[in-house]
C-alpha cells in the first residue's frame, strides 16, 4: 500500500511545490516508487519538471471528473524516476464541475485506488485554497498533510484556520485525517525574523514540526525553470542539503530502509 501525503497551505508561495518536486525527486533516488499528483490548475508542478500543460491531452482533471483511468495519465520522467500525473488549465473549472458529482470530496481517492500497490509515495500538490480540490486532497491523504510553512511575519496566521478546516474535516468525514508535520521552509539565517517565526510555529505546534529547516536558497527558486528538482539543478547547494534531510527526516519516521546513498544516475 502507497503511503499518501497531501501538501497542503491554503497560503500562496510557501512552498508546496517545492517541496513536492524536491521531496518527490530525492525520495525516488532513495529507490522509492513515486507518483507526483499536480492538483494546482497553476500545473506549477507539472511545469516544474519540464511538461507544458497545455500539452497536456490526460491529466488530473480527466480523471476526477471523467473517471479516465489514472494509467493513461500517468508521465514517467526516466531520468528522475519519477512519475507524474499532471495538471492542464481545464482543472480551473473542476471545482464547479464537481459541485453535481456524487460523494464529490472522495473523487481524488477513489480515482488513485488503482495504483495503490504500483507506488511506494503519492504526493499531492495542493492549490492555495480550502476549496473542493483540496478538500479531496485531504480525503486521499491516507498518512497525513505536510505543511509548508515559510519563515515569514504572520506564518501563524493561516495556520489557525487551516487547522480548524482539517478539524472540520474530521468531524465531518474523515476522522482519521492525520497532520504528518509542519515543514518549515525558506529561513533566512540573516534575520532575526525567521529565527522568530521558527520558535513560535515550534511553540504552537511542539509535537509537529519537522526537525529539518528548508532553508531560503537562489537555488531552488531557479531549479523550475530548467525543468529539474534540485537534486539535478544544484545538488550540493543549501536548498538540495535541506531537501535531502527532509526526505530522510520523513523516511525515518515512515519507518523505511534507506540505501546508505543516494542512487547515481542512470544507475
Ligand atoms: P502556490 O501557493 O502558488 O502554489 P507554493 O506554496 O506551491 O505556491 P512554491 O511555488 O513552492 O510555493 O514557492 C513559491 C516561490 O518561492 C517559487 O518561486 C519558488 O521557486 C520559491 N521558493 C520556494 N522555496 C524556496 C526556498 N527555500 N528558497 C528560495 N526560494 C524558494
Ligand atoms: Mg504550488
Amino acid at each position: 500500500m502507497s503511503r499518501t501525503y497531501a501538501l497542503v497551505n491554503q497560503k500562496g508561495g510557501v512552498g508546496k511545490t517545492t517541496t513536492a518536486i524536491n521531496l518527490g525527486a530525492y525520495l525516488a533516488s532513495y529507490g522509492k516508487r513515486v507518483i507526483l499528483v499536480d492538483l494546482d490548475p497553476q500545473a506549477n508542478a507539472t511545469s516544474s519538471l519540464g511538461v507544458d500543460h497545455a500539452d497536456v491531452s490526460v491529466g488530473t482533471y480527466d480523471v476526477l471528473i471523467r473517471h479516465t483511468e489514472p494509467s493513461t495519465a500517468l508521465l514517467h520522467n526516466r531520468k528522475l524516476g519519477l512519475t507524474l500525473i499532471p495538471s492542464s488549465t481545464a482543472l480551473a473549472g473542476a471545482q464547479v464541475e464537481m459541485v453535481d458529482m456524487p460523494e464529490r470530496e472522495k473523487a481524488l481517492q477513489r480515482a488513485l485506488k488503482p495504483l495503490d500497490e504500483e507506488f511506494d509515495y503519492v504526493l499531492i500538490d495542493c492549490p492555495p485554497s480550502l476549496g473542493l480540490l483540496t478538500i479531496n486532497a485531504l480525503l486521499a491523504a491516507s498518512h497525513g498533510v505536510i505543511i509548508p510553512v515559510q519563515c515569514e511575519y504572520l506564518a501563524l496566521e493561516g495556520l489557525t484556520q487551516l487547522m480548524n478546516t482539517l478539524q472540520r474535516v474530521r468531524n465531518a468525514i474523515f476522522p482519521q485525517l492525520l497532520i504528518r508535520g509542519l515543514l518549515l521552509t525558506m529561513y533566512d539565517t540573516r534575520t532575526n525574523l525567521s529565527k522568530d517565526v521558527v520558535d513560535e510555529v515550534r511553540k504552537h505546534f511542539p509535537k509537529h514540526v519537522f526537525e529539518t529547516i528548508i532553508p531560503r536558497s537562489v537555488r531552488l527558486a531557479e531549479a523550475p525553470s530548467h525543468g529539474l528538482p534540485i537534486s539535478f539543478y544544484a545538488p550540493k547547494s543549501p536548498g538540495a542539503l535541506g531537501y535531502n534531510a527532509f526526505t530522510l527526516e520523513l523516511l525515518k519516521g515512515d519507518g523505511m530502509k534507506v540505501a546508505q546513498t543516494l542512487q547515481k544516475e542512470g544507475s
